[in-house]
């Protein structure tokens, strides 16, 4: 079995331990496989002092030279991806083969927002003679950010490349249940020779942690990516303090499937991509609203499909989908089948949790699941799609619209005219035709509605994390 990182807090440039530790748990097995230190009181306080140090040190540093360093670290996680890689699997689950693709996904995430540094420019505004108005955008202070279980590395990534391209330094509370993939890219930075303070890595108690930091009138940015209910409380939170929120929060994707379009491959393409990740991921296809006239085979091919996905540990090689991260999605996922059964919905394959060690569920399939069964409005977070048949574009439309999420949301059709309807009238932040990739380095993603606020990646990434101000000059 590979080695699992010693797990310590990273504060001004050098690793702690702390007095207490959780364990962190293999979801295949159940069985601990390392130790996350919990940060105390005096290391929060030592993290925001060196978060400070670190803002002037970095804040005042060439972008080109912000940018040389962020590089460095992304070739360095680049060369140790296999470790990395390793690490992810054991203690999310997911197959290596993902594990690896998220580690280069995180490195573009660094390279893009690297390049972005030498870009964040200002303007010079027309103006009557004699004065002169210079707007210019600066890095915004410390940010202290929360990154979630389901992405170990490229989620933390994200707002690490945001926070330390734009010049700010950044606090970093990433996820109990999986700090691997943090602990790496702290380890990059080090080795590449980021400033002690710019980075600063903590785990323990998060409604601790948060409830210290955020109300420190040092920290100017909180960035948070979880729940919908969490962020609204974060927020808040914020809000007390007039501290900006940087929010990208749950979904319920929903994906519209023309009659125009190829119901198997469609069906085959959905299927493949709902199971990534165990369907823990925030731009998850999950309801499908199909035309009638393509239903029937549409709905084959996906349950097919989903069925002959090899489910086991994410270190067997053939492993297409591992277990869920935590036993808490085993029983969210069993209670919302539960539900949709009582309601009338069909089960077209799986809805069962394995008889086996570890937190795995079958990859599921309901079918004609009412709008008012729980899983048609609560975000599953795992392995399980529901489809219902539409009369009409129309009709998709509303019931696409019709939940308070707006993060991702898809269309399958070869019109024209239906791929604008669907671009124009989805209410999400990212609309995808033909295609169930919501996000890449180069294009901005977040959500709106209860999905979130603001935007990471993109060239509109980094004005978060900087302020806008204006300098009128008068020429005297
Ligand atoms: P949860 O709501 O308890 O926690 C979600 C995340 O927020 C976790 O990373 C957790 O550590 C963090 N968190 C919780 N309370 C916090 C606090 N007071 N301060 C700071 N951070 C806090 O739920 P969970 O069981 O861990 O995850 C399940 C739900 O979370 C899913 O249904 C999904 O909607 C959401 N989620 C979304 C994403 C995403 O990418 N948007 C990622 C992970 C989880």
């Amino acid at each position: 079995m590979p080695l699992y990182p010693d797990t310590q807090l990273y504060i001004g440039g050098a690793w702690r331990a702390a007095r207490d530790s959780l364990p962190v748990l293999n979801p295949a097995t159940a069985q601990q496989v390392g130790a996350v230190p919990v940060a105390s009181r005096a290391d929060l306080d030592d993290a925001l002092a060196a978060a400070a140090d670190g803002f002037r040190i970095w804040s005042r540093t060439a972008p080109a030279r912000r940018a040389d360093v962020i590089l460095r670290a992304a070739r360095l996680l680049r060369e140790r991806s296999e470790e990395i890689a390793e690490t992810i699997t054991l203690e999310h689950g997911k197959p290596l083969t993902e594990a690896r693709a998220e580690v280069i996904r995180g490195c573009e995430f660094f390279e893009w927002d690297a390049g972005e540094a030498l870009r964040t420019y200002g303007r010079v505004i027309p103006s009557a003679p004699g004065i002169r108005y210079v707007v210019i955008h600066q890095p915004v202070g410390t940010v202290a950010a929360f990154s979630p279980w389901n992405f170990p590395m490229s989620q933390p990534a994200r707002k690490v490349a945001g926070a330390l391209a734009s010049g700010c330094s950044i606090i970093l509370k990433a996820a109990e249940e999986t700090p691997g993939g943090a602990v790496h890219i702290a380890r990059a930075f080090h080795d590449a020779g980021l400033p002690p303070g710019v980075l600063n890595l903590v785990f323990g108690v998060p409604a601790d942690i948060s409830g210290h930091l955020i109300p420190q009138p040092q920290v100017r940015l909180v960035a948070f990516t979880g729940s919908t209910a969490v962020g609204k409380h974060l927020s808040e939170l914020a809000a007390r303090h007039m501290t900006p929120v940087l929010m990208e929060l749950g979904g319920h994707a929903p994906v519209v499937v023309c009659d125009d379009f190829d119901p198997v491959a469609a069906g085959v393409t959905s299927a493949t991509r709902k199971m990534r990740n165990a369907g823990q991921v925030c731009t998850s296809p999950t309801r499908f609203y199909v035309h009638e006239s393509i239903y029937g085979p549409f709905a084959k091919a996906f349950a097919d499909k989903a069925a002959s996905i090899p489910v086991g540990d994410g270190l067997d090689a053939g492993t297409q989908m591992g277990p869920l991260a935590n036993p808490r999605r085993v029983d969210a996922l069993e209670a919302l089948v539960a539900d949709a059964r009582r309601r009338g919905a069909k089960v077209l394959t799986g809805g069962e949790r394995l008889d086996r060690p570890g937190y795995f569920f079958q990859p599921t399939v309901l079918a004609e699941a009412p709008d008012d069964a729980r899983v048609m409005r609560e975000e599953p977070f795992g392995p399980l799609a529901i489809i219902n048949p539409v009369a009409s574009l129309d009709e998709a439309i509303a019931k696409a619209n019709a939940l308070p999420f707006g993060l991702a949301a898809y269309g399958f059709t070869h019109s024209a005219r239906n791929a604008d309807r669907l671009a124009e009238e989805l209410e999400a932040g990212n609309v995808s035709i033909n295609t169930l990739e919501a996000s890449v380095a180069e294009t901005p993603f977040g959500g709106v509605k209860d999905s979130g606020y603001g935007r990471e990646g993109g060239v509109e990434g980094l004005s978060h994390y900087t302020i806008v101000k204006n300098i009128s000059h008068l020429l005297a």
